[in-house]
């Protein structure tokens, strides 16, 4: 068999190893925390840093493909294990997805529609942008943002410096908030041959910038899907991308219709792609191993409709009765900490294909 190194101990390496072990494969893992939930399901572990170059070549020569399961991981540690062994997805679709700036030049470039934007180098940026785009509108650090955090509404805050010190006084862009009917994503895959599936369109409801609930089908015209699943496949060809890609994007009314606007990328297996486990055949977490190690991708028909819930900041004692309740599928990450905001475990309620009102 061969071995697939997954670079993050996270919630998402976890079910991306327990996928990977479903198929034959051998996983290794690299994290700098020994307490990470995908360490408890791997075949071995590497508690290293992503600067520890040592590491990451040891880590390199254990594996025959190594991929992520988040993409904050510094150039350097990429560099060092493209020198090595197969590394999907690529340096570049990790780079360009790590900076909210490189994403929407490349979204421009493609004339996919997002809302309107501009790069924000310091506070006086600030002023001379929200002249064009107006105080109805968010900064967002180009990096490391994740749950809504690095994000700031110009609206509530008195002054341009202000906002700029919530962000983290780095580089950030100006975005126009935008007045979305709804939220919803595409999971794609495309393979290295260029082959390419994708998920049903799930809908998504965020509170407090955090992922609470995604559903599928999601409400959404027919056209207005088919379009979203077009857009996607776009963004990840021009990419050369290869595995799974998750893609947010704003439903908002134009001319009495739908209109899609792009919100981000993510260059990896994806929170509102996790009604998949058990409304599919094959999950997004067998879809991204399936691409990184070269094997046909899987059929991602939907069997059923499903609604995931994420379980934040809940602790044990609230899990049994979800066990008990019949039609729900429990994921727990075995986090033994909880935190506030923290994301412990969702589980999927799975209904009879056709329950949920699909809008096309
Ligand atoms: P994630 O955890 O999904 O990576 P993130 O921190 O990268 O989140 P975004 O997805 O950009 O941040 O924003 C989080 C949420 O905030 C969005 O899902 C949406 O609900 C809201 N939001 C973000 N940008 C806008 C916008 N321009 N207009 C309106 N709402 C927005
Ligand atoms: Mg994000
Ligand atoms: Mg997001």
């Amino acid at each position: 068999g061969s071995t697939v190194g997954i670079l993050g101990g996270g919630q998402l390496g976890r079910m991306l190893a327990i996928a990977a072990a479903e198929l034959g494969f051998r996983t290794e893992v690299l994290c700098p925390d020994p307490g990470s939930p995908a360490f408890q399901v791997a075949s071995a572990a590497h508690v290293a840093a992503y600067e520890d170059e040592a590491a990451l070549r040891r880590f390199a020569e254990a594996c025959d493909v190594v991929t992520f399961e988040f993409e904050n991981v510094p150039a350097r540690a990429v560099e060092v294990l493209e020198a090595l062994t197969r590394v999907c997805p690529s340096a570049t679709s990790l780079a360009v997805c790590q900076d909210r700036g490189q994403e929407k030049e490349l979204l421009d470039r493609l004339r996919i529609p997002t809302a309107a934007w501009a790069l924000i180098e310091g506070p006086g940026d600030i002023q001379s942008a929200a002249g064009r785009l107006g105080r109805n509108a968010v900064l967002k650090s180009r990096r490391f943002g994740y749950d809504g955090k690095g994000q700031a509404r110009l609206d509530e805050h008195l002054d341009a410096a202000a906002a700029w010190r919530v962000v983290g006084a780095a580089p950030a862009i100006l975005e126009e908030r935008v007045p979305f009917l709804r939220e919803v994503s595409v999971i794609g895959v495309r393979g290295g041959d260029g082959s390419f599936a994708a998920y049903d369109v799930a809908e998504n409801r965020h509170e407090g910038g955090i992922l609470v609930e995604s559903r599928a089908p999601a409400r959404l015209a027919k056209a207005t899907a088919e379009e979203a699943l077009s857009i996607a496949r776009r963004i990840m060809e021009a990419l050369e991308h290869v595995g799974v890609m998750g893609i947010e994007m704003f439903v908002t009314e134009a001319d009495g219709g739908e209109r899609l606007l792009v919100n981000e990328l993510a260059p990896r297996v994806h929170n509102t792609g996790h009604w998949t486990q058990d409304g599919c055949i094959a999950s997004q977490f067998e879809a991204h191993i399936r691409a990184v190690a070269d094997w046909p991708l899987p059929s991602t028909a939907r069997h059923s409709d499903a609604v995931m819930a994420n379980l934040i900041g809940a602790d044990a004692d609230a899990w049994p009765a979800l066990a008990a309740e019949t039609g729900l599928a429990l994921h727990l990450y075995g986090k033994s900490e909880v935190r506030p905001g923290r994301k412990m475990g969702h589980a999927t309620r799975i209904l009879p294909l056709g329950t949920l009102e699909s809008g096309g």
